[in-house]
């Protein structure tokens, strides 16, 4: 528990946004008492302005996070995909339409001059390929519809499916 300094109410931990450098490791004012303040506050010339002067830095901050976050991202980019099917199938084609040609020859090129990344997905069973292996024969279910916990459990499978043909071809 810990009291607002702006509103003064005992709020739970979680009403307060992260803050590294405080030695609780808390804001001081609640999460609701920011957003009120942030809203009652927010001039949006102000902003823009600011958004001109600092775009090198913004620039360089986002990187460094999105960076340092990769995965979380990705799987933020993934539910927000889940949630609004519609739209992420439009930005997928628009992206197709404009890149599609290059994005193949790059993909070509790096094949022929990485032949040890051919087929990666299918050598590490990698969650795309084995959401694939799982509907390649449906024709209701989608890779993406397939929860994470049975494409772990697929994989383990895959994985013993292939040991055993190892050691059965060693038999021969
Ligand atoms: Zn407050």
């Amino acid at each position: 528990m810990k009291t607002c300094t702006k509103c003064g109410e005992t709020k739970e931990r979680a009403a307060f946004h992260a803050h590294a450098r405080s030695p609780d490791g808390l804001q001081t004012w609640c999460k609701a008492c920011r957003s009120a303040h942030a809203k009652a506050t927010y001039d949006p010339a102000k902003a823009s302005a600011y958004n001109t002067a600092h775009k090198d830095e913004i620039r360089a901050r986002k990187h460094a996070y999105l960076q340092e976050n990769r995965e979380k991202e990705r799987e933020r980019i993934k539910r927000w995909a889940r949630a609004n099917p519609d739209k992420a199938h439009a930005i997928k084609r628009r992206y197709a339409e404009k890149h599609g040609d290059r994005d193949l020859l790059r993909l070509k090129q790096f094949v022929a001059e990485n032949p040890e990344c051919k087929n990666i997905r299918r050598k590490e069973l990698r969650d795309a390929y084995v959401a694939y292996v799982m509907t390649r024969r449906s024709k209701l279910l989608k890779p993406e519809d397939i929860p994470q916990d049975l494409i772990d459990l697929k994989r383990q499978q895959l994985k013993l499916l292939r040991e055993l043909k190892e050691i059965k071809h060693e038999d021969r």
